[in-house]
């Protein structure tokens, strides 16, 4: 019984590093805590519980925040008073929303140049990088640790980021993604465009979170093809963004011409549920 509590306990702290890299020595911590005697003689075990979800979130949202700082990664807005958000809180509260102050800079510059001229716009950010480089002398992590399944990510200088949506009922802002996560429901090639989706269709990893995520909610939104051009067309203008990864049919539909819009390979994901940029 022990061994199995053992493994479980494991692979749960792996896990839990996987999505969140410190979540798990967080967790660690807060389980250790109640190993004393006092705290484990005071509390029931659902006051325990209680204590480790403030454990975790007072860690992740005031100490790890200011600690990644001091090792060059900030956090990106929450989104209370500005047109930057993330699209899911759980971006956050798995630490996946750190980037270097410099892309930070960049991008709320651009949203806000774009707020300023679409009242109400709101522009939803999805994974960035986790807060610590902790780059390790073997395989994805000699550049950092990788923020899963975007290996890339790893360097605190990328960000995906959602395209622009209206309400299909309404035509407004939508300021939300046909998927919650913001991935997983693509603005597919229309007749007559490159289908690089059906060029990569022999690939496990392209479409793998278009093929397993539910598409219900895509008929609930309209792609915004002005303000996603314009957006795009900021991040490649920008002489500190020195790459932006999109479909090539998004590309051409949106008539994007820059040398830093490019493709992604058939073994990475699809890029037409959201665009990508790094510095
Ligand atoms: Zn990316």
């Amino acid at each position: 019984m022990l061994f199995f509590r053992s493994v479980l306990f494991l692979i749960f702290f792996m896990v839990l590093t996987l999505l969140t890299q410190v979540g798990g020595i967080i967790w660690l911590a807060g389980y250790w805590i109640f190993r004393i005697d006092f705290f484990k003689r005071s509390f029931n075990r659902s006051q325990r519980i209680l204590f480790q979800t403030g454990w975790y979130l007072f860690i992740s949202l005031l100490i790890i925040p200011f600690l990644a700082t001091l090792f060059g990664r900030v956090p990106m807005p929450f989104g209370f008073n500005g047109p930057l958000k993330p699209r899911t809180l759980l971006t956050v509260l798995c630490n996946r929303h750190y980037v270097r102050p410099q892309l930070r800079t960049i991008v709320s510059e651009q949203v806000q140049r774009l707020a300023d001229t679409h009242d109400g716009l709101h522009i939803n950010y999805l994974d960035a990088n986790f807060p610590f480089s902790l780059a390790l002398p073997f395989g994805y992590f000699r550049k950092g640790f990788p923020l899963l399944p975007h290996l890339s990510h790893n360097d605190g200088r990328k960000l995906d980021i959602a395209f622009v949506y209206r309400d299909a009922a309404t035509g407004k802002l939508s300021n939300g993604t046909p998927s919650a996560i913001g991935y997983g429901i693509s603005e597919e090639p229309l007749p007559g465009e490159y289908d690089r989706p059906k060029a990569c269709r022999g690939s496990a990893s392209y479409s793998f979170i278009h093929d397993h995520w539910p598409q219900g909610a895509k008929a609930d939104h309209r792609f915004d093809p002005v303000i996603t051009r314009q957006m795009i067309n900021g991040f490649a203008r920008d002489e500190r963004i020195s790459k932006v990864l999109l479909e090539p049919h998004l590309t051409q539909r949106l008539k994007l011409v820059s040398p830093k819009i490019k493709p992604v390979q058939c073994g990475s994901v699809r890029h037409d549920d959201h665009v990508h940029i790094q510095l």
